[in-house]
């Protein structure tokens, strides 16, 4: 039976999958950067794959509703959103469970485009958008060899969170 006390360890780890299909003529978005393809991944958002498995990364962490269950595909809201609207929802959530993100590491599987020469980008945006120095953001990319997956984009994450320092209490004044 679960313990009923709350427990709040130093550290937590979550991990985050996602996979999109590409889709001719719908721009490529992956880490919140749009990159030159001629095929994008199709989705009822923005389809950024890299987002969504660090958006659930964070989310599992904190043992958190899952990104579809905070944004159901089937509310006509969501549809087209830009994802980052994900990332900060979780996290916020991250934040006010009282942590935050130590490290980020992520791989992408996908036969084109090369990430190589977007890497940097990729991973600076990802660090801006998570409050990160840009060397506590991995990324490795992969080719899907012998999964025949070669119209999908595959992402794999997992993030570190540690315990927010408290904030200071101002000393009170003795009377
Ligand atoms: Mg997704």
């Amino acid at each position: 039976m679960p313990k009923t006390k709350a427990h709040t360890p130093a550290t937590r780890i979550g991990y985050g999958f996602d996979s999109h299909e590409f889709r001719p003529g719908i721009p490529l978005k992956i880490g919140g950067i749009t990159l030159p393809h001629d095929k994008g991944l199709g989705g009822h958002s923005d389809g950024d794959v890299l987002l969504h498995a660090i958006t659930d990364a964070l989310l599992g962490a904190i043992a958190a509703p899952d990104i579809g269950a905070l944004f159901p595909p089937s509310d006509p809201k969501w549809k087209g959103a830009d994802s980052v609207i994900f990332l900060r929802e979780a996290l916020k959530r991250v934040q006010d469970a009282g942590y935050r993100v130590a490290n980020v590491d992520s791989s992408l599987i996908l036969m084109a485009p090369k990430i190589g020469p977007h890497s940097a980008v990729i991973r600076a945006r990802v660090a801006e958008l998570l409050g990160l120095h840009i060397n506590c953001v991995g990324l490795k990319a992969k080719t899907p060899e012998g999964l025949n997956l070669d119209n999908a984009a595959l992402a794999h994450v997992v993030v570190l969170l540690e315990k927010a320092p408290q904030k200071k209490k101002k000393a009170r004044k003795k009377k």
